[in-house]
């Protein structure tokens, strides 16, 4: 175990103006909250986050994020809460351990390895901060390299599994060659051991058999170097196991094929000599096509600068050449983290410094180019458009910034969509507008008999979501107004002495111009015909034009429309919205008696009998239809509104909403129209069941001391 002062010792190498106070109280907390919890190995649990803490000393991290190491596993792991965080090492230090957490929750909900790249975005979209990041991977290298320990076979494989296809590829992406070719490494080891094992033996003798070979090509390089007086730092490098496993798979070869397995780097002063040299190399030996890639003048999105090239050296061995400089090189062993501390300017004052850090990843981001590149960053900023959660199982589902459960619902399944009623996020039920965040579980119900509601079609942001419920929308509203078209016509037969028969219709939908007798009806209950005249057509020696039979006259209706009316057509099985309205001005509710008007296009909109509004179609009785509430199927809630004056004083406005809720009426709006030193004026949408529900909460309101008066509001 490394231990106290080391650390400190460590991080002030390289940072001397560290604070060590910091340092040492989150080594200190930490060992004291992991206690006497124990690693699989046998060792003391904080051997854990301390080698973590180490690895990233090795990167030559800044001390939050040392600290950050330490403490990365105290939330999830031991007593400590985010609060003693926050008041033992400050809001910073809370943000990156609670980031940490973060990424570990989401890790242990499901088989990620399934959408590995949906994962990796979700992974870098919660990384806020790229330091939450690197302590995660730092994490996964310690964890893999103590990996042996774990005695479930299927959780090994599991977890080097999902390091391959999630961690590895993490560290390439912001650029951490040592770190990627290290989680690698251990991953193959455990998910391919005899490979591993084939290939070592056989790079060993090759290296073993060539050991001179090697270093005769390095001698030759030199030599080629110092014919444009360039003096490189020359390593000859074996390929990883893995690497060469992957391009013996890529190329489908065997091991002999393989001819290039031998790499060397050259690292020289400045970029100037990088090209001089490779100029050289290119001029002596033969160049083997499609090998040459400048990272210098066109780097990779996570920084990566180095120019690449293979050949055919010294002895006619084939081999792989990278040139580069002495900071490009810190850049592709160690990422952003290098490429932070090599840039360091110390004008910078502290807090500049610990920002320049994002600064630096997105300008690397930025100023990326090329096809390959650009696609790389597209995708990368493609994340902040994106938001990835989690199905009950652990699926990951990936929706546009500001999806909602029912667009959630709609990516699932067209069918979840079509039947979801309500949703849980992270196991709280959450209204179906909630706009959903990074690493969201949710968890839609459905109900058999429901359906997609027009409404949602204001808050859903994918597609899929608004299609389906367009088109739902659109086929309900027709099988509505295809509803009361029909209720229309039978009334309009029954009134003749009619029988009424679709028969009959059928007859006539050339005269139409329709092609169904849904489609007649549908134009009935749209308004775009009139049912006397399909009724003429149909039976000719009924009477044409509107007459005096089909009117309607307000002083009739009066006395006429009320429930179980024989010729009142009912309002059953509409749903309101679609083919009928209720109007604004009255607020109709069941039970009172009810008219309808006609409006092209848009079916009936009822009123109360003795609404005002409905002096403005005195001269059109054509459009006037004689309704009834059918109150035996009625379960929907309807909208009353209220006019409610109460006393201005402390706790009125709680005594009206107690009494309206003790009469379980919902109050669904409220709206404040005017205000005095003694007196409140309200408008209040309450929910009831009918006219009589309503009339019970009136008659409370009117019982209590705070109500100076209330009445239904009209107009
Ligand atoms: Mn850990």
């Amino acid at each position: 175990m490394i231990r106290q002062y080391e650390l400190v010792e460590r991080v002030k190498n390289y940072d001397p103006s560290m604070d060590e106070d910091a340092l040492n109280r989150a080594y200190v907390y930490a060992m004291k909250m992991h206690g006497s919890q124990k690693r699989a190995s046998g060792d003391p649990y904080f051997s854990h986050p301390l080698e973590v803490a180490g690895i990233l000393t090795d990167m030559r991290l800044d001390t939050s994020t040392i600290i950050t190491a330490l403490l990365h596993d105290t939330i999830e792991d031991t007593d400590a809460t985010p609060e003693d965080i926050k008041r033992l090492f400050g809001e910073d230090i809370l943000r990156l351990v609670d980031g940490v957490t973060k990424l570990t929750r989401i890790e242990l909900q499901s088989d990620r390895t399934k959408q590995a790249e949906n994962f990796r975005k979700l992974v870098l979209a919660m990384s806020e901060d790229i330091r939450v990041l690197l302590v995660k991977l730092a994490d996964r290298v310690h964890n893999m390299r103590t990996l042996h320990f774990i005695e479930s076979e299927d959780k090994r494989r599991r977890i080097a599994a999902e390091t391959m296809d999630i961690y590895a590829p993490l560290a390439e992406r912001i650029g951490i060659q040592a770190m990627r070719d290290e989680l690698e490494d251990l991953a193959f080891a455990e998910l391919n051991p005899d490979a591993r094992t084939s290939i070592m033996t056989r790079l060993d003798y090759l290296y073993d058999e060539g050991s001179d070979t090697v270093d005769r090509v390095m001698d030759e390089l030199r030599e080629t170097a110092a014919t444009v007086e360039i003096v490189p730092e020359i390593s000859g490098r074996r390929k990883s196991p893995y690497s060469v496993w992957l391009k013996m798979q890529r190329k489908d070869v065997g091991f002999e094929q393989l001819s290039d397995i031998m790499a060397f780097r050259l690292v020289v002063a400045n970029t100037g000599e990088c090209y001089q040299l490779l100029g050289a190399l290119h001029g002596k030996y033969p160049v083997i096509p499609g090998r040459f890639k400048d990272y210098i003048s066109t780097p990779k999105p996570n920084g990566y600068q180095s120019l690449h090239t293979g050949i055919i050296g010294p002895m006619k061995k084939r081999i792989e050449i990278q040139i580069r400089t002495r900071e490009m090189h810190e850049v592709a062993e160690l990422g952003v983290a290098a490429h932070w501390v090599y840039k360091e300017d110390p004008a910078y004052s502290r807090e500049g410094k610990k920002y320049r850090w994002i600064r630096e990843l997105l300008e690397i981001l930025e100023h990326a180019s090329g096809p390959e590149e650009f696609l790389e960053h597209t995708k990368l900023e493609m994340y902040q458009d994106q938001v990835f959660c989690f199905t009950p199982k652990g699926d990951l589902i990936s929706l546009p910034r500001g999806a909602t459960p029912v667009d959630f619902a709609y990516a699932v399944h067209s069918e979840v969509g079509d039947r979801c009623v309500g949703a849980r996020i992270n196991d709280r039920l959450m209204p179906l507008t909630t706009p959903l965040k990074n690493g969201d579980q949710v968890a839609v119900s459905t109900s058999k008999n429901s359906t997609p509601s027009p409404t949602w079609e204001q808050f859903v942001v994918t597609g899929k979501a608004k299609a389906r419920i367009r088109r739902f929308v659109r086929l309900q509203r027709r099988q509505q107004f295809a509803d009361l078209g029909r209720a229309i016509m039978q009334k309009a037969f029954r009134q003749e002495a009619q029988k009424y028969s679709e028969k009959t219709l059928e007859g006539v939908l050339g005269k139409f111009h329709v092609e169904t007798v849904e489609d007649l009806l549908a134009g009935v209950g749209e308004g775009v015909l009139s049912d006397r005249e399909v009724l003429h057509v149909a039976v000719p020696e009924t009477l044409p034009a509107p007459d005096k039979q089909n009117v309607v006259p307000i002083t009739r209706a009066r006395t006429k429309a009320r429930k179980g009316s024989p010729d009142a057509v009912p309002l059953k099985g509409l749903i309101p919205g679609m083919a009928v309205h209720y109007a604004r001005c009255c607020h109709p509710l069941p039970g009172e008696r009810i008219v309808g008007i006609v409006t092209t296009g848009k079916g009936v909109t009822i009123h109360t009998i003795d609404c005002d509004t409905l002096e403005n179609f005195h001269s059109t009785p054509e459009r006037w239809l004689d309704v009834s509430w059918d109150l035996d199927s009625e379960t929907d809630m309807h909208v009353g509104r209220l006019d409610i004056v109460l006393a201005n004083e402390p706790g009125s406005l709680g005594s009206l909403s107690t009494v309206i809720g003790r009469s379980r009426g919902n109050i669904i709006n409220l709206k404040l129209v005017n205000r005095s030193t003694d007196f409140f004026e309200l408008y209040i949408d309450v929910e009831v069941a009918d006219v009589r529900h309503l009339t019970e909460i009136i008659a409370a309101l009117r019982a209590t001391p705070v109500i100076n008066s209330v009445d239904r509001a009209r107009g």
